[in-house]
């Protein structure tokens, strides 16, 4: 197995968990405090991170990337045996994706009744990229807002080294140990046999 598949799924083991550092956050009203464990920030492996990304892409494509007009998607979908064909072969991939937008191209200008008439109105960019707006676009989770009395949290500090992150479990009581890994085995088949 490639190293970096090993290492993307120990950190997502370690993706949210407490004991393994986290942001603390405090209201400036009423002084409460939540500790805000980090991500591991994975590609592929952690469905949490997934999630966020998609995210960070649409958001850049939307208020960075794609121009204020409404859009049309297309799809083109192969039988599997020329995906085969055209993964191997990139010049023919290339011939034919041309092929379809040129085609698509004509289609949407026989639709489109007046090109970039129905403009819409200019959305209002969000400036979402932060962490904080990252959780709450993503799982609906208000991280700097106080739910006890409404207020704004900022962030206190970045705990990452072991001791400090140990010493405030202890302080607050909540479990310093992260989850226990069990040894790697073999796949299911090999029992079979
Ligand atoms: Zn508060
Ligand atoms: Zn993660």
């Amino acid at each position: 197995m490639p190293r970096y598949v090993e290492r993307d799924f120990a950190r997502y083991l370690e993706c949210g968990v407490l004991a393994h550092g986290f942001a603390r956050v405090r209201c400036e009203s009423c002084k409460d405090e939540l500790l805000v464990a980090f991500s591991c920030k994975g590609r592929g492996v952690c469905p949490s991170c997934s999630a966020k990304r998609a995210h960070v892409t649409a958001m850049h494509l939307v208020e960075q990337v794609l121009p204020h007009v409404p859009f049309r998607q297309w799809t083109l979908a192969f039988p599997h045996r020329v995906r085969w064909v055209l993964l191997k072969d990139v010049g023919l991939l290339s011939d034919v994706l041309t092929v379809f937008l040129r085609a698509a191209g004509e289609g949407e200008a026989s639709v489109a009744p007046q090109a970039g008439a129905r403009q819409e109105t200019r959305k209002e960019r969000t400036g979402g990229g932060d962490w904080a707006g990252l959780r709450r676009r993503s799982f609906a989770v208000e991280v700097l807002a106080c739910v006890r009395c409404g207020g704004r949290r900022r962030e206190l500090a970045y705990v990452k080294e072991a001791g400090g992150v140990r010493a405030i479990q202890e302080h607050v009581g909540l479990p310093t140990a992260g989850a226990r890994l069990a040894p790697a085995r073999g796949p299911p088949q090999a029992a079979w046999c």
